[in-house]
């Protein structure tokens, strides 16, 4: 059986198979969701739903696990793929 790696949601905090999470990666243009998971550099995640979206944006918790601002437009995409999961 293949093991998946666990990753920490910054929101919750909780343990989870990376898929449930979103990966988000420092680009030397800001940050940028990573689909793949497998860009190169400082990652972070958060699950995929929207109490934690929410506690992300409003702790900011994605912007101190990456020493990087997370731009609106990066929380919209993340919220229109929570809406696109249904
Ligand atoms: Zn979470």
């Amino acid at each position: 059986m293949k093991k998946i790696p666990l990753r920490k949601c910054v929101a919750c905090g909780n343990m989870l198979e990376k898929d449930k999470l979103f990966r988000l990666v420092k680009d030397i243009d800001g940050v940028m969701l990573d689909k793949s998971y497998k860009f190169q550099g400082r990652g972070a995640y958060v699950c995929k739903n929207k109490e934690c979206l929410d506690l992300a944006l409003k702790k900011k918790g994605l912007n101190r696990s990456l020493k990087q601002a997370v731009s609106d437009k990066v929380f919209d995409s993340l919220y229109m793929e929570l809406e696109n999961d249904r």
